[in-house]
């Protein structure tokens, strides 16, 4: 259970108690708890386990991975901002503490618990805290969540008096003489007899007359309205049965479900659109019969609009959507549902966070799109993979894992080779479509011989004009956003930096801004140079901004959209663009690689990818797996119906291996590739990789640092470090940067050489010109 303790003299936090022992502390002297928070536990046993886990295989603090766990609702602490829920307006049910703390909110619009505590006189206030939160009149206040409107809907009803025969007839002769009002009255009845409630809306709309009338009657007390909060993950229609599997997801299914009996994972390998999503909602369904929670983790829901639809079709109120984007109360909400094992959040489907929910009861968890590396935190720790962190979870829930993607990662295929996951495959695309044609567009060529107006050569122009004659539907990749990623000056060359970070500004034209990416920095753009005083500023590179700038000079007529970072801020903002999109209100959608992410649209038959080379040419030994997984995801969003898709890829070098390998859909001959690679120079899965990040404002502190650390490591590690070294964005909001790698070989025990690491990493800390330092520890930085 949550109990709050002091620190010092007066503040005070929200703790959990996970153990109960009788061992006196001997280093120091022990406080009382000041209260208990719970009447019965809003964590359980199984989590406890898994954040025992997450914090030992990640190297953080339990305290860290049970702030990422619970919602902030759950952790109130003397600090905790309060404000006033709008919309609240039963005051009549607060008690006398409650009603103090709300009116003292009617004065101001925060108050923190320390000052709650003053008013009231008293200590013990989290109870009433929560008891507010409860009755949804205050919240704890979060900057970086969106505030959550709750969206009331107005329904009438008759008064009791006239539920009478006799009033009722009365009431009726009685408007004889207002003959609209009579007409509401009756259009209320005939709405009626669905036995469900009526919304003010369809009663005006059924009735034919104004508002003015039904509020004329609800004047005279025949008709009352009542709100009901719609429900926060909405779903009116009724629910479907699943579709019948064709052969092949037959076989697949069936597959899956053998290779469980001696698989806690399976892998399941299936070409873009093969209904990978109609298998799960099969296995789903099975688990529901046999009364299982299942958890269906996406890389990130704000992407997922499409997908969430289809399976409300299936499971409608049996479906729950955790959001890290949704707001304290609807987090809460959905905790409680889990907590509580209701039926209505049998079904969670949500990002990373979502492993942190209270499950008892856990049968499957489906991790889709599983290459995906968003699966990753990177910060604040703890640093976990959502992945590995469910196979953890599945363990100890007895349950079983689905891995689920088209271009597996590099890991889970070797994994599944070697035998530790199962692995079922499916090659045939839904309605036997074939897969896209894919042609690689030699632009050196084209620029040589005159064919490239901007960024498009002759050959994408075409094949664009082709597919916009016959209302078929455009995807464009580029993987930058903004209008150029370098402004440079052509008389000194020196082009614009972010003062904050090591990067170059990019320029943004439709807010005529320089932007840096990395922190958020922006200034309006420059006329002249900074330098030399030149008017002679030239860009370089270029991103999603001027692609569709160019577009629109090269297709007057076209709807052109863009989707990027830019475009998509808010909760709604990318739901909106999809529905655009669907509705064909746009024709040709330029976007980034939130593009790639399971997006079904049956009349796109053309993608076109800008650039292949700047992803293929990134720092990483990674790189050109996830280019392949990338350019393979985009183009698998051409031609999903009945006609075959076509996909055209712009490069420099169409001889690069990883781009022969996407044309020819060879995932295999990728794979052996890359797996040599990484046996060769030590990566994983051979090695597991720890990286440690050193960060400081001042460049000499950080480099003494690191080179002590370097050090320290290299006597206890000899090879296995790697660094110090200086990343390629050195410097970010001010912070110069450090880097330690070490790798660990299969046969070395992990634990040990964690246990190693960290008496290092303590005799570091004590060091007092260090103390300053940030370190980061990042296990298996993918
Ligand atoms: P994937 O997840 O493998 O990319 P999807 O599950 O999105 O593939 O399926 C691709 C398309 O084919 C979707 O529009 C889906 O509705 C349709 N589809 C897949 N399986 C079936 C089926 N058995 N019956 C009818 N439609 C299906
Ligand atoms: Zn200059
Ligand atoms: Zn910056």
């Amino acid at each position: 259970m949550r109990v709050a303790v002091e620190f010092g003299k007066s503040k005070i936090y929200t703790a959990i108690i996970a153990n109960i022992h009788t061992t006196a502390p001997t280093a120091y002297e022990a406080k009382d708890i000041h209260q208990i928070l719970d009447e019965y536990p809003i964590v359980n046993e199984i989590q406890l386990k898994h954040w025992e886990w997450i914090s030992s295989y990640y190297m953080c603090t339990l305290g860290e991975v049970l702030r990422a766990a619970l919602p902030s609702a759950f952790l109130l602490e003397s600090e905790t901002n309060i404000e006033l829920y709008q919309g609240f307006a039963s005051e009549n049910e607060l008690s006398d503490d409650e009603f103090l703390i709300f009116e003292a909110l009617q004065h101001q619009p925060l108050l923190t618990i320390q000052q709650i505590m003053d008013i009231l006189g008293k200590k013990t206030v989290f109870p009433i805290i929560k008891s507010l939160i409860s009755k949804n009149a205050i919240v704890v206040k979060e900057q970086i969540y969106e505030q959550y409107k709750p969206k009331l809907i107005k329904y009438v009803r008759l008064k009791d008096y006239y539920k009478t025969e006799e009033n009722l007839s009365q009431l009726l002769s009685s408007l004889n003489r207002a003959q609209k009002q009579r007409e509401v009255i009756l259009a209320y009845f005939q709405l009626q007899t669905t036995k469900k409630p009526i919304k003010a809306s369809q009663l005006q709309e059924s009735s034919g007359c104004s508002l003015a009338i039904i509020n004329s009657l609800a004047d005279k007390e025949i008709l009352e309205y009542y709100f009901i909060q719609t429900d926060r993950v909405n779903f009116d229609g009724s629910e479907n049965s699943l579709k019948p599997l064709t052969s092949f997801q037959q076989t697949a299914y069936h597959e899956i479900i053998e290779s469980f009996t001696n698989n806690q994972t399976v892998l399941l390998k299936g070409v873009t659109s093969s209904g990978k999503t109609e298998i799960y909602a099969k296995l789903i369904s099975e688990q529901f019969q046999l009364e299982k929670q299942v958890l269906y983790l996406v890389p990130e829901i704000a992407l997922t609009t499409q997908l969430i639809g289809r399976l409300q079709v299936y499971f409608g109120n049996q479906l729950s959507v955790f959001h890290s984007k949704y707001s304290m109360n609807e987090r809460v909400e959905v905790w409680n549902n889990v907590l509580d094992s209701k039926s209505k959040a049998q079904l969670i489907i949500g990002a990373r966070s979502s492993l942190f929910l209270p499950y008892s009861n856990l049968g499957l968890i489906i991790v889709d799109e599983e290459h995906e590396t968003s699966f990753k935190q990177h910060d604040p720790s703890p640093r976990y993979h959502a992945r590995d962190a469910a196979i953890v979870l599945a363990q100890i829930h007895s349950s079983k894992v689905i891995l689920g993607s088209a271009t597996p990662s590099i890991e889970s295929y070797y994994n599944a080779k070697q035998g530790k996951f199962g692995f079922v495959e499916l090659i045939n695309r839904f309605g036997n479509v074939q897969l896209p044609e894919i042609e690689l567009v030699d632009i050196k060529e084209k620029y040589r011989k005159k064919r490239m107006t901007g960024h498009f050569s002759d050959s994408l122009i075409t094949a664009i004009s082709e597919a916009l004659a016959l209302k078929e539907q455009v995807i464009l990749f580029q993987n930058r956003r903004g209008f150029a990623p370098v402004v440079e000056c052509e008389t000194c060359g020196v082009s614009p930096q972010c003062p904050q970070c090591d990067v170059s500004l990019t320029f943004h034209s439709y807010s005529k801004e320089l932007r840096c990416h990395y922190c958020g920095y922006k200034q309006a753009m420059q006329q002249l140079c900074g330098a030399c005083g030149s008017e002679k500023l030239d860009t370089k590179g270029f991103g999603t901004e001027q692609i569709e700038m160019e577009l629109n000079a090269l297709f007057p007529d076209a709807l052109v959209g863009r989707m990027d970072l830019d475009t998509t801020r808010g909760k709604y903002g990318y739901h909106k663009i999809i529905g655009q999109f669907e509705a064909q209100e746009i024709e040709i959608l330029v976007g980034t690689q939130m593009l790639s992410k399971g997006l079904d649209f049956a009349n796109v038959t053309l993608v076109g990818i800008l650039n292949a080379d700047n992803m293929l040419n990134f720092p990483d030994f990674r790189a050109h797996e996830r280019s392949y997984q990338l350019m393979v995801q985009v183009s698998g969003r051409a031609g999903r119906a009945e006609k075959r898709g076509k996909v055209l890829i712009q490069t420099f070098n169409p001889y690069h291996q990883i781009l022969q390998q996407v044309s020819t859909h060879s995932y295999e001959e990728m794979f052996k590739e890359q797996i040599d690679e990484r046996w060769q120079y030590n990566y994983p899965p051979f090695y597991r990789i720890i990286k440690l990040t050193l960060r400081h404002k001042n460049f000499l502190k950080v480099d003494d640092a690191a080179i002590w650390m370097g050090k320290s490591m290299t006597l206890v590690f000899g090879n296995l470090v790697l660094g110090p070294s200086t990343p390629s964005v050195s410097k970010i909001r001010n912070y110069y940067i450090r880097n330690l790698i070490l790798k660990i070989p299969q046969k070395n025990s992990l634990s040990k050489t964690k246990n190693n690491l960290q008496k290092i990493i303590n005799s570091f800390q004590v060091i007092s010109e260090f103390k300053s330092i940030k370190l980061t520890i990042d296990i298996d930085n993918y």
